[in-house]
């Protein structure tokens, strides 16, 4: 799979449209930080839709309960079609996205495969989940974004929303790199520190304070393996190493750790 690439600079800015029954969930976070630069910078925009405006009749009902019994509300399957044809004439392309925790499982590259994307909706889910046929006849997919339940799609509609759209071009400023990020190549980060050089007894790393910048990569490309060895081993199973990095893992294997491996 693609480790996530930026999606360069778009011609026309990204569109992320979200369906909710609670849009002020959404207003303010999509306004703050990286995801609002984004925004103010012209290269996404954000449209936040109130799922009740699309149901029909005076009453404007969402959600009914489920065929079959079992108490708490479904929301029904008419409202979300006409909240997403609604968009669609004005984009044809769009990628219709579920919110939802028997979904495909959310990650770094399903992140990069969206940013590629130029039209998003995200149907945010409420109550006891979504009538069925919603998956398959308006939503191309369902996205979960971990194995835990929310009460709402919306903070999952959040977290879709704040990851594709810091790895489009010109969202993060000069200094932060998506390559470099976690995951980006299948890895965790190496550690990172700041000032002061000293904190409750806890040193700087000499070498990150050398200026001698071969060796401060070096450290950092063989921590970042060591620190994926020691917490998240499954991410070695599919990293893409060097010849180099597969030395250093074998070594961790058979006991090593990185000060064997520093000069
Ligand atoms: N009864 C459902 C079930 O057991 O699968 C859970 C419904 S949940 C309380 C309500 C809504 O929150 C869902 O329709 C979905 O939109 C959203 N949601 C909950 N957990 C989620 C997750 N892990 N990822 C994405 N969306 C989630």
């Amino acid at each position: 799979p693609h480790r996530h690439r930026s999606a360069g600079r778009a011609a026309r800015p990204v569109r992320i449209d979200i369906v909710t029954l609670f849009p002020g969930m959404l207003e303010a976070p999509l306004g703050e930080s990286i995801v609002g630069r984004g925004r103010a910078r012209g290269v996404v925009y954000f449209l936040v839709h109130d799922l009740r405006a699309h149901a029909a009749g005076r009453h404007r009902v969402t959600d009914e309960p489920p065929f079959g019994g079992g108490g708490g509300m479904i929301l029904k399957p008419e409202p979300l079609a006409a909240a997403v044809e609604a968009l669609k004439p004005e984009g044809a392309d769009a990628r219709v996205i579920l919110l939802g925790p028997a979904g495909r499982r959310f990650s770094q590259d399903v992140a990069g495969e969206l940013a590629r994307r130029p039209h998003l909706i995200l149907l945010c889910g409420r109550y006891e989940g979504v009538d069925e046929r919603v998956s398959g006849t308006v939503a191309h997919e369902e996205l979960s974004i971990g194995d835990y339940v929310l009460t709402g799609g919306e903070p999952a509609a959040l977290v879709v929303t704040d990851a594709v759209t810091r790895l489009l071009a010109g969202v993060l400023g000069d200094g932060e790199a998506p390559a470099r990020d976690s995951f980006a190549r299948g890895l965790l980060e190496h550690p990172q520190y700041t000032r002061p050089e000293v904190f409750r007894g806890v040193s700087v790393p000499a070498v990150l304070r050398s200026g001698d910048h071969a060796r401060i990569a070096r450290w950092r490309q063989l921590m970042s393996l060591w620190r994926t060895w020691e917490r998240r081993p499954d991410l070695l199973e599919t990293a893409d190493l060097t010849p180099e990095e597969q030395k250093w893992t074998d070594g961790f294997r058979q006991g090593r750790t990185p000060a064997d491996f520093l000069d």
